[in-house]
């Protein structure tokens, strides 16, 4: 991936896992374009490792379908930009967001998960319908929790309201 935010040239990317590049996941659109550096801590880049060993390339595999990441990890700064809450999981290396359209809607996703995971013994913090347009998956919370949480994100009077379970 190229115009990526860097700490140094001695920057070289690698494969976490089978699917996921490391530069998929400290990538952000918001990050280049404002030239931030959203590189991770070492803990924060454990974090992304331990996200993708145990949750998102196992979750990938059941999907069997390109996912395609728009954030995961958001330094300090970038989640400020983009609006996200002061406690995001995304700070820590354990949220994604992703699209998967040649499986289906992020609806017809989040119900699949929500059904398989549990079936495979596959740990989740939260897994987000939003707005049916992505998918927002944490691994863990920032304090470390697994809650196993589905949610759907709506606007209500222009307001973003989480409702519980999958909600068309
Ligand atoms: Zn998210």
């Amino acid at each position: 991936m190229t115009n990526i935010c860097t700490p140094d040239e001695t920057y070289v990317d690698y494969k976490v896992s089978e699917n996921f590049w490391f530069s998929e996941l400290i990538h952000s659109d918001t990050a280049d374009r404002n030239h931030i550096n959203n590189y991770p801590s070492k803990q924060h880049e454990k974090n992304l490792i331990d996200s993708c060993t145990n949750l998102w390339q196992p979750m990938r595999k059941l999907l069997g379908n390109v996912v395609t990441v728009s954030c995961a990890y958001r330094s300090e700064k970038v989640n400020e930009l983009v609006g996200g809450s002061s406690t995001s999981a995304h700070k820590y290396g354990y949220a994604m967001d992703f699209k998967c359209p040649s499986f289906g809607t992020p609806y017809e996703v989040v119900d699949f998960l929500s059904k398989v995971l549990p079936k495979y013994g596959i740990k989740f913090d939260q897994i987000i319908c939003e707005f049916n347009s992505w998918i927002h998956i944490a691994w863990k919370s920032p304090s470390g929790k697994q809650r196993g949480q589905i949610l759907t994100a709506k606007k209500v009077n222009g307001k973003t309201k989480y409702l519980t379970g999958l909600v068309k």
